[in-house]
């Protein structure tokens, strides 16, 4: 630009420099004529190449660039030089966005691009075919309202990548789809969609086969299971007699068919929470009743070799399945009561906490958990120490059952453990499923 200005301004002087050279050759006149002449046939160059540099900015097409010649072409080649950059650039960005845009499509997933109001920016073909999208019509829309999932909005509004969303799309019932949010640039969300109906009917193939086993061998074991009580009953009064030496064996095998019943009745348990079949009911679940119940079972399982304490409002409750939520904090309940040595002491809690939350708890001095554990205990038939968990009478599928108990209920379970001083087991419910009518806490022991 420099060099223009400097071109323009040497021009000048040239008309001065001239003007001044005939005023002392030929006279003052001649020398104002140059000058005026000069500076006006420059002026008038200059004004037309504005003019005509205002008329194509109005419409910059580049090939309509005027020519020129001198300074002013030097101008607009500069200017056709920037354009040509600029559409160079815009080209491949264009281009890179063609191939993104492709590449988006050949993924065999749904890929939806949301804005921060959950409204539809871009899917793609698999995406439309997934959630029954329309091709354009669709564009700008808030998806829960195109998209009819129960628990869409609240899954959308968690924004967590961990978290899965499975069902089966009202407009094709054969496939099973599992969503998953990741949030991206203020607030945008990418909604990837998976056809998982091949994974959800192995699925259902190995839950039914466990299931129908399970069931089947549920008869032949409670008969088998009755006669061996009742030959132990029978031995029990028979002692002295020539048939004593059948008094072990009958207690071994009396023991071992009932862990038999209790893991076919654990399988049982856990195919009918993960089948899905039903929702949870919703019924009134009065909590001093159920926790007394629940008291007594685990001072029986204990045998006054722990103290026991309980905590909770005189009247508390929450709504939820009665018999699901008895097995989920039987299950915490008696896992506290076989992992804590004698001696130790368990406190069973429920209360409301800061956000008006149900949570029930149970505390252990126990043996507490090594951290690198945690995460896999809800896997059935995980147990840290085989041995032990046998021993005492465990199945491997208590914190599997509670973990379905707890989503059935859209609750949270928190596991808390030091190894080699105990544990904390708790469950968050939801507010809404809360009573909040609670009284003074009661304490039982
Ligand atoms: P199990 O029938 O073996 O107790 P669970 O699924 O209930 O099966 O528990 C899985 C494993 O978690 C147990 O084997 C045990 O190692 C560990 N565990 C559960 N609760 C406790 C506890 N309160 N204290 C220490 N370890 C525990």
């Amino acid at each position: 630009m420099i060099s223009f200005t400097l071109t323009l301004v040497f021009k000048y002087l040239l008309v001065l420099g001239l003007a001044v050279s005939l005023w002392f050759w030929k006279g003052e006149t001649a020398g104002w004529l140059t000058a005026c002449l000069g500076l006006a046939f420059l002026y008038f160059i200059n004004i037309r190449q504005l003019f005509r540099l205002e008329r194509w900015l109005k419409k910059p097409e580049i090939d309509d660039l005027p020519d020129a010649w001198g300074v002013w072409g030097k101008v607009f080649s500069g200017i056709y030089a920037a354009l040509r950059q600029e559409i160079k650039k815009s080209n491949k960005g264009i281009k890179d966005l063609e191939l993104f845009i492709l590449a988006a499509q050949a993924m065999p997933n749904g890929v939806t691009m949301l804005d921060s109001s959950d409204q539809l920016i871009w899917y793609n073909d698999k995406a439309r075919e997934h959630l029954g999208l329309k091709n354009q019509g669709d564009h700008g829309l808030r998806i829960t309202n195109l998209v009819r999932v129960p628990r869409l909005a609240v899954f959308l509004q968690r924004h967590n990548p961990q978290e899965t969303l499975d069902y089966r799309p009202i407009h094709n019932p054969n496939q099973y789809l599992s969503l998953n949010v990741i949030p991206f640039a203020d607030g945008r969300k990418l909604l990837v969609s998976y056809d998982v109906t091949s994974i959800e009917r192995a699925d259902t193939m190995r839950r039914d086969f466990i299931a129908n086993v399970s069931h089947e061998l549920r008869t032949p074991l409670t008969v088998i299971h009755g006669y061996i009580e009742h030959m132990y009953d029978d031995k029990a009064q028979d002692q002295g007699t020539k048939l004593n030496p059948w008094r072990r064996p009958i207690h071994l095998m009396m023991t071992q068919s009932n862990r038999m019943l209790k893991l076919v009745d654990d399988l049982l348990m856990l195919s009918r929470l993960e089948s899905g079949d039903h929702p949870a009911r919703e019924e009134w679940v009065g909590m001093p009743s159920l926790l007394s119940i629940l008291l007594d079972d685990a001072k029986a399982l204990s045998q006054d070799r722990h103290t026991i304490e309980m905590e909770l409002p005189q009247q508390a409750g929450m709504t939820g399945a009665m018999d699901e939520l008895s097995s989920a904090f039987g299950n915490l309940i008696s896992n506290a009561v076989r992992y804590t040595p004698a001696g130790g002491k368990i406190l069973i809690s429920w209360m409301q906490n800061e956000h008006g939350c149900g949570v029930f708890k149970v505390q252990d001095t126990g043996i507490g958990i090594a951290a690198e554990h945690i995460p896999r205990l809800t896997e059935r038939f995980y147990r840290v120490d085989r041995g032990r968990s046998r021993e005492t009478g465990g199945t491997g599928l208590g914190l599997a059952i509670i973990k379905h108990v707890v989503m059935r209920h859209q609750a949270t379970l928190k596991i808390e453990s030091t190894l080699g001083e105990g544990s904390i087991f708790s469950i968050e419910f939801p507010y809404w499923r809360t009573d909040h009518q609670q009284q003074n806490p009661l304490l039982v022991a």
